[in-house]
C-alpha cells in the first residue's frame, strides 16, 4: 500500500499553475472598489452626514443617532450595489484572528414579504454571543455579555457577499476584550503628547498620527502535503522532520525568480487586497525555500493593523484556491529561517511631516532629533514591555535562532547618527554659548540629512533599527497581531514625550531659552539610554555576553517575558496613559498565559500522537524487515561469513530499538509532566510548568524521530519530508 505521503507527493508533482487575470492591468481602476471610502461616502451620503462622519474620524466628535441612521442606510445601499447580502461587525478578539458573525440584511415585514433593513443602531452596536472568546475572567460566564461598537476611523468593506464593519469589542462594564481598543487609546495618547511637543517647533501642527508599514513573511506548502502532516494541520508547524541536505545555505532562493504557481497565487492575492484598499506594494521570495513576503505602503496605524489582519485572512483564502496552504507560524521548520512581521513605525503630522525624517533646516532637524532620541529613551526604559508585546509560543522558536533578532531588545541607529548623538552628549550642561549653538545647529543638526544620504549601513540583526526615516521593529512574529506591539510602542513613546515636555517646560520656566532647554534634556536622555544602543552583530554569542554585562534582559520564553505586563511600573504606565486599566492588564496577562499553555499542550498531544501512531509503528515495520533479512542470512551462511556481513545490520536493529524505546519512554514521561502541569491552578505557574517541564520533551523526542527518518526505508516513511514540502511547486 502506498503511503499517504507518497500519494500526496504525486499529487503535487502533477499540479499546474492556475492562471489568474485581473479585469484590467491598471490597478487605479479597481483599487479600493470594495471599500466604503471617501468616494463611496460622497456618492451615497448626504453632504451633512458625510461631513459629520469625517469630523468623527478627524476630530473624534460624537455621531448623532440621526447621522448614524443615514450612514447605515448609505452603507447598506452601497454594500448591496456591490452584491452584499449580509453584514457583520468585524473585530479582533484576543485569539489572534478575526471574528465575524454574519447577519442577513433582509427582514420579514410581517405581511409575507421581506425588506432589506440596516439602521444606525445595527451599525453602531451589536451583541455577539461572546461567551466563548477569551476574557481573562473579566466577564463571568453568567453575564457573558460583550458588545461590538463601530470604529468609524477604519473604513467598512465588502468581502465576498458580506459588508464588514470594523468594530471594537468590549464588555458591558467597558473593559476591552480585543486588540483594537487599547491600540486606539494608545494612538490617542501619542497624538496628544506628540502634538504638544511639536508646538515647540511648529504652531501649525495640531494632530500627530502614528504610521505603520508591516512586512508579512509566510511559507507556502502544497495542500496535499500539508494535509498529510497532522502537525501542520493542527499546530501550524512541523513538530518533526529532519532538515533537508540543501536548505538555504546557498542563499539561492532570496534572489531567485518566483515559481509560476506562486506568481499566480500572488497576483490573485494582490488583486483581492487592492479591491479592499490594502495597498500591497511588494512581493518577493524570502531567504528560506518556500518562504515569501508581501508588504504594503505604510498607513495610519489603526488602519494598517486592520489591513494586516484582513490580509492574513485573505492570504489563507486565496492560497487554498491555488492548492497551497499558508503557514503564518514564526517557525514552521526547525533549522530553516523563521517568519517575522517587521513593523515599520513612525509619527506623522497633519502638516505632512514625518517626524522621524531629517529634513533641510536645523530647526526641523531639532524636531527630528527630539522624536528620535525620545523614542530611544522610551525603548530603553520599557524594553521589557516591548519584549512582552511580541511574546508568543511561536515567536519563542524564532527569536535568537537562524537569522532572527535575539530576545534581547537593543536599538541600531547606524554609525553616522551615533556620531551625532555622541557630539550632542559631549556638550556642556546649562546655557549654551552663542558660538556653540551656531556650531551645533549648522554642523551637527544641520548636516544630518547629508550624512544620512549615504547611510547604507543596515544592520539586519537588530530587533529595533532606525532605517533612515522610521524605526523598524523586526522582532515581531509573523503570526502576531501588530496591534500588540503598536499599542506598547506608541504608549511608551507617548509617556516619554510627556516627561520630555515637563522637563523642557521646567527649564524654560527657570529662565532658559527653548533651544537650550531642548538640547539639555536630549543630552541627558542620550546618556541615560546609551546602553540600549548596539551597532554590532546581534546574532552572535558575543552580544549575549555583552548585553548581560550591560544589564540588558534576555528573556527567552513567553511565560517569563509576559511578566512585564503586570509589573508595578507597567500597570502604572497603562493607567496613566489610559491605555488599559489594571483589571484589563491583568486579564490580558492571564489570557496570554493561557494561550501559551494551551498551544504547548496541543503540540504535546499531537507530537505524542504522531510519534506513537505514525513513527514507532513505521520503525518497527522496518526493523522487522531487517530482522527478517538477518535471520535469512543466518540460515544460509556459515557463522564466520555471517558474523562478518551482518554486523552493521545488527547494529542498526539495536539502534532502531533503542530509539523506539526512548521515544516511548519520553512520550510517557511527557504525558506525566502534562498531568502534573494540568493540576496547577495559577495561570503563570501552569504556563511555566508547560514551558520548563513539558516542552523539553519536544526536542528529545524529535531528535530520535529525526534520526529514524534518516535510516528507515524512504518508502515506508509516512510524513512528507522537508525536502518535499519546501521545494515542491
Ligand atoms: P525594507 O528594505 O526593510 O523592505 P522598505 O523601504 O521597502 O524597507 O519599507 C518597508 C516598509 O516600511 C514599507 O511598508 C514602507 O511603506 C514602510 N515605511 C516607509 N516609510 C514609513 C513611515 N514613515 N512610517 C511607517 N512605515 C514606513
Ligand atoms: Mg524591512
Amino acid at each position: 500500500m502506498p503511503t499517504v505521503r507518497f500519494i500526496a507527493y504525486k499529487e503535487t508533482l502533477n499540479r499546474k499553475p492556475k492562471h489568474f487575470s485581473t479585469p484590467t492591468v491598471r490597478v487605479s481602476e479597481y483599487y479600493g472598489s470594495h471599500v466604503f471610502n471617501h468616494k463611496a461616502m460622497r456618492e451615497f451620503m448626504t453632504k451633512v452626514a458625510f461631513e459629520s462622519i469625517n469630523d468623527a474620524i478627524e476630530k473624534g466628535t460624537k455621531i448623532s443617532r440621526e447621522i448614524a441612521d443615514q450612514a447605515a442606510s448609505a452603507m447598506k445601499s452601497w454594500a448591496i450595489s456591490k452584491g452584499s447580502t449580509h453584514y457583520t461587525h468585524w473585530f479582533q478578539p484576543l485569539t489572534g484572528t478575526t471574528a465575524e458573525k454574519h447577519d442577513s440584511f433582509f427582514e420579514p415585514d410581517g405581511e409575507g414579504s421581506a425588506i432589506e433593513k440596516f439602521n444606525g443602531s445595527m451599525l453602531i452596536q451589536q451583541e455577539p454571543d461572546a461567551s466563548s472568546f477569551p476574557n481573562g475572567g473579566i466577564r463571568n460566564t453568567f453575564e457573558a455579555r460583550g458588545y461590538t461598537a463601530w470604529d468609524p476611523t477604519s473604513p467598512a468593506f465588502v468581502m465576498g457577499t458580506t459588508l464588514c464593519i470594523p468594530t471594537i469589542f468590549v464588555s458591558y462594564t467597558g473593559e476591552a476584550l480585543d486588540n483594537k481598543t487599547p491600540l486606539l487609546r494608545a494612538l490617542q495618547t501619542v497624538d496628544q503628547s506628540a502634538t504638544a511637543v511639536c508646538k515647540y517647533f511648529d504652531k501649525n501642527i495640531n494632530k500627530v498620527h502614528s504610521t505603520l508599514g508591516w512586512e508579512q513573511e509566510y511559507f507556502l506548502v502544497d495542500t496535499a502535503l500539508f494535509n498529510a502532516r497532522p502537525d501542520l494541520v493542527q499546530t501550524g508547524r512541523a513538530l518533526l522532520g529532519h532538515a533537508p541536505a540543501k536548505g538555504q545555505q546557498l542563499e539561492d532562493h532570496y534572489f531567485g525568480s518566483i515559481p509560476e504557481r506562486v506568481i499566480q497565487f500572488m497576483r490573485e492575492v494582490e488583486y483581492e487586497a487592492r479591491i479592499l484598499g490594502v495597498p500591497i506594494k511588494t512581493r518577493h521570495n524570502e531567504v528560506a525555500p518556500g518562504q515569501f513576503e508581501f508588504a504594503p505602503v505604510f498607513e495610519e496605524a489603526n488602519v494598517a493593523v486592520d489591513h494586516n489582519s484582513l490580509f492574513v485572512d485573505l492570504l489563507d483564502k486565496v492560497a487554498r484556491r491555488h492548492d497551497f496552504r499558508v503557514l503564518a507560524h514564526e517557525k514552521p521548520f526547525a533549522g530553516i529561517n523563521g517568519s517575522g512581521k517587521h513593523n515599520n513605525w513612525s509619527l506623522a503630522t497633519n502638516t505632512g511631516v514625518n517626524l522621524l525624517s531629517p529634513s533641510k533646516t536645523p530647526k526641523s532637524n531639532l524636531m527630528f532629533l527630539t522624536f528620535f532620541i525620545n523614542t530611544i529613551k522610551a525603548v530603553h526604559d520599557h524594553a521589557d514591555l516591548l519584549r512582552a508585546s511580541i511574546a508568543s509560543a511561536g515567536n519563542d522558536h524564532r527569536l535568537g535562532a537562524n537569522e532572527a533578532p535575539p530576545a534581547i531588545i537593543s536599538i541600531f541607529i547606524g554609525s553616522q547618527l551615533s556620531q551625532v548623538l555622541d557630539e550632542l552628549e559631549s556638550i556642556e550642561s546649562g546655557k549654551l554659548s552663542p558660538e556653540k549653538k551656531t556650531e551645533l545647529k549648522l554642523n551637527v543638526v544641520g548636516k544630518i540629512p547629508e550624512i544620512l544620504l549615504d547611510n547604507t549601513d543596515r544592520n539586519r540583526t537588530s530587533p529595533f533599527a532606525f532605517t533612515g526615516n522610521k524605526f523598524e521593529f523586526r522582532a515581531v512574529g509573523s503570526a502576531s497581531n501588530c496591534a500588540q506591539s503598536m499599542t506598547v510602542l506608541n504608549m511608551i513613546v507617548s509617556d516619554q514625550l510627556v516627561q520630555f515636555k515637563n522637563q523642557v517646560d521646567g527649564l524654560i520656566n527657570g529662565g532658559m531659552k527653548k533651544d537650550d532647554a531642548i538640547f539639555n534634556v536630549l543630552k541627558e536622555y542620550i546618556k541615560a539610554s546609551k546602553n540600549i544602543r548596539f551597532e554590532g552583530d546581534g546574532y552572535g554569542e558575543a552580544w549575549r555576553k555583552e548585553a548581560e554585562k550591560r544589564g540588558l534582559a534576555n528573556v527567552p520564553d513567553t511565560p517569563r517575558a509576559l511578566d512585564a505586563y503586570v509589573t508595578k511600573k507597567s500597570i502604572a504606565l497603562f493607567e496613566k496613559t489610559k491605555v488599559m486599566s489594571k483589571v484589563e492588564a491583568v486579564a490580558r496577562h492571564e489570557i496570554m498565559l493561557d494561550e501559551y499553555f494551551m498551544k504547548i499542550q496541543i503540540e504535546s498531544r499531537v507530537l505524542g500522537d504522531i510519534a506513537g501512531n505514525h513513527i514507532v509503528p513505521t520503525a518497527i515495520r522496518y526493523q522487522n524487515l531487517l530482522l527478517d533479512n538477518v535471520q535469512r542470512l543466518k540460515n544460509i551462511l556459515d557463522d564466520e561469513t555471517y558474523n562478518e556481513v551482518a554486523k552493521e545490520q545488527l547494529d542498526m536493529i539495536k539502534m532502531i530499538s533503542k530509539r523506539i524505546s526512548k521515544i516511548l519512554a519520553d512520550k510517557e514521561s511527557m504525558i506525566q509532566a502534562r498531568r502534573e502541569a494540568n493540576k496547577i491552578e495559577d495561570a503563570r505557574k501552569r504556563a511555566v510548568a508547560y514551558c520548563d517541564k513539558v516542552r523539553p520533551y519536544f526536542d528529545a523526542i524529535r531528535y530520535e524521530v529525526d534520526k529514524l527518518e534518516m535510516v528507515v526505508d524512504d518508502e515506508y516513511w509516512p510524513l512528507p519530508k522537508f525536502r518535499e514540502m519546501l521545494f515542491t511547486r
